[in-house]
């Protein structure tokens, strides 16, 4: 399945709900959280949907690849300088909320709400 009706992730990428995007390509999506846990918090979507990093296999190497690589690139466009926070929530005790793969990306200058 490449995209799920009822994802509020994949809605994001359909453009069906709204986000501030920070980046865009043929793959990726990158908007900012809408409850971030830092000054800069952004999440790295892939636009195909993909449940979480449990669901994944060797077909999505290169899309974990490119998402990892973009997070250091992104933190230096949005002005992070102080290094930054990668993580991926994966299932319920993993505390992942949204069932469509991402990975949080967060900077700035400390304290932090979370993390
Ligand atoms: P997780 O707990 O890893 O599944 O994280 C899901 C994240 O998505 C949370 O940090 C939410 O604040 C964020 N989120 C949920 N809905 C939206 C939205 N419409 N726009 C931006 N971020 C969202
Ligand atoms: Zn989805």
């Amino acid at each position: 399945m490449s995209s799920d009706p009822n994802c509020i992730f994949c809605k994001i990428v359909a453009g069906q709900i709204p986000s501030r995007k920070v980046h865009e390509d043929e793959e990726l999506l990158v908007f900012h959280d809408i409850n971030p846990w830092a000054p800069v918090h952004v999440l790295i979507v892939p636009r195909v949907h993909v449940a979480s990093l449990a669901a994944t296999g060797p077909e999505h190497e290169a899309l974990l690849g490119r998402m990892l690589t973009l997070a250091p690139k992104l933190m230096q466009q949005l002005g992070v300088t102080n290094g930054f926070r990668v993580v991926v929530n994966t299932g319920r005790d993993g505390g992942q909320e949204v069932d469509h793969l991402h990975v949080h990306v967060m900077g700035g200058p400390r304290p932090w709400l979370k993390g």
